[in-house]
């Protein structure tokens, strides 16, 4: 029974690595007919937040991606906040130290350093050097009067762990790279080193699924759950896969600070869901050798991890705007509306609601489907519908408007008045004609026209456009230009 685990800590916005982990562990869930845990890791009460909790329980759910244990759906193994679990966290440190896996560890900050630093002089591994593992009593009646408190540290066995992670292959790491570690800080609050593995074990945890950057824990936590096993708390060791890095622009991580990796931004875009999960599942996968548009079912579907690509992913912007053009596609022309609605709407319309005009809307929406990549722009593309007047960018109207533009354009104007207008066709004849007649081929012949109408050198086909703004708003604002 696969049983796999979300596990984000709640601190700032959600991003788009977290997502991808998610996304993931989802597919691999349910790929297996397997449970999803989510699992909010909230045991740092200094960085958590509740408005971070509720964002990630919100995108989530605003992705589509479900879990079957967790927050607001509950299960076998609640709570599952561990900020509720810490008298879990302490009976089980109790017993790793009963057992001799763990034990405390009186060294201060700066003596740590100092030996961290003649270490690396005497180019000797830097890791923690065992000092407090095998204190006498005397030695520690000795600490404790001299008021000092102790961290509890993990004892670490004396032996090569081995693994096979599922995304790279066999892994090995020699005790020298992975000294004793604390998880339980002097004051009583246990680091994310036990809880993670803890809560793996107590849930039942199949397969872990993370970053790569926490790649170098995971000897850690195989050590603490053959000492788990030991205590009977733990059952088994799960088997872990690192997920790639994600590099952003200059072949750098991609950090949570980068702007791009901000999933609130792909949302006010007016990213698709599925679009967005379609893109961020190329990270470090691919659905097949000929095709990167699919569903997120499809990739339930095909979802393997052994398919997952070991090496660095590398974040395209373009790209995942392309990927999520081309889900805007695929709705029915019901769902492309509905979609759109937003944007619809204020706070992001600029014109007043009563001026909004369904018919026009409907008559246009076609046209912007074929061509949208994300929904946002779906409100610059047909505002010249809705607002008085067109939106006068001069940027664009000293583009359009050349020399030469007045006289085309009353020209335009002429054919247009004269022109059937419930015929794109001949709308664009009578543009092309007014270019003939200045020695203008119709691209440069329907800049003006453009500007003139829409306020824009650039937006949906010009002739339907024209065709849904009427002949009379046309034709004034054309005017309008002209005086
Ligand atoms: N709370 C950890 C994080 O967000 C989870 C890491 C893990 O998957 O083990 O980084």
């Amino acid at each position: 029974d696969v049983r796999v685990r979300f596990c984000p800590s709640p601190t700032g916005n959600p991003h788009v690595g977290l997502v991808r982990t998610a996304l993931f562990n989802w597919a691999f869930a349910r790929h297996h007919q397997g449970t999803l845990v989510l699992r909010i890791e909230d045991t740092d009460a200094a960085r958590d937040s509740e408005e971070s909790y509720r964002q990630l329980l919100d995108s989530l759910r605003w992705l589509g991606l479900d879990w079957d244990e967790g927050p607001e759906v509950g299960g076998p193994h609640a709570p599952y906040r561990q900020s509720q679990r810490m008298d879990v966290y302490a009976d089980v440190a109790r017993r790793l130290k009963e057992a001799g896996h763990a034990y405390d560890c009186y060294c201060s900050a700066e003596e740590l350093e100092d030996r961290r630093a003649a270490a690396r002089a005497a180019g000797r591994p830097s890791g923690y050097d065992g000092h407090c593992r095998d204190l006498t009593a005397e030695q520690t009646a000795a600490y404790l009067a001299e008021g000092r408190s102790a961290i509890v540290r993990f004892r670490m066995p004396d032996k090569t762990i081995t693994f096979t992670d599922l995304v790279r292959g066999e892994l090995t790491f020699t005790p020298d790279n992975v000294p004793d570690y604390g998880i339980v800080r002097a004051n009583g609050a246990p680091l994310y080193t036990l809880v993670n593995p803890v809560d793996d074990a107590l849930m039942g945890i199949t397969h872990v699924l993370r970053g790569e950057d926490l790649l170098s824990s995971t000897p850690r936590q195989i050590a603490l759950y053959e000492a788990l096993i030991g205590l009977g708390v733990a059952k088994q060791i799960p088997d872990f896969g690192h997920l790639p890095y994600v590099m952003g622009e200059g072949n750098k991580k991609l950090s949570k600070r980068d702007p791009e990796s901000s999933l609130n931004l792909y949302r006010e875009r007016g990213f698709l869901p599925e679009g967005l999960l379609n893109y961020l599942s190329l990270l470090g996968w691919s659905y097949s050798a000929d095709q990167d548009v699919f569903s997120p079912a499809e990739m339930v579907a095909r979802f393997d991890i052994a398919d997952v690509n070991a090496n660095p992913a590398r974040f395209d912007l373009k790209k995942a705007e392309s990927i999520n053009g081309d889900h805007i596609r695929l709705l029915s022309p019901e769902a492309f509306a509905a979609a759109c609605t937003p944007w619809l709407r204020a706070p992001h319309a600029p014109w007043a609601p009563e001026d909004f005009d369904e018919a026009a809307w409907q008559a246009i929406a076609p046209h912007a489907q074929t061509r949208l990549t994300v929904l946002s722009d779906i409100t610059a593309n047909v505002d010249f519908l809705f607002l008085p007047e067109p939106v006068a960018d001069e940027a664009s109207w000293a583009k359009a408007m050349k020399e030469g533009s007045d006289a085309l354009l009353r020209t335009a104007r002429e054919k247009l008045a004269g022109a059937d207008w419930t015929s794109p066709e001949a709308l664009k004849e009578a543009v092309l004609a007014a270019g003939e007649a200045h020695g203008l081929k119709l691209g440069k012949a329907q800049a003006p026209v453009r500007v003139a109408v829409t306020g824009r050198t650039v937006g949906l086909p010009l002739f339907e456009s024209l065709q849904v703004l009427g002949r009379d708003r046309a034709l004034a604002r054309i005017d309008a230009a002209l005086a």
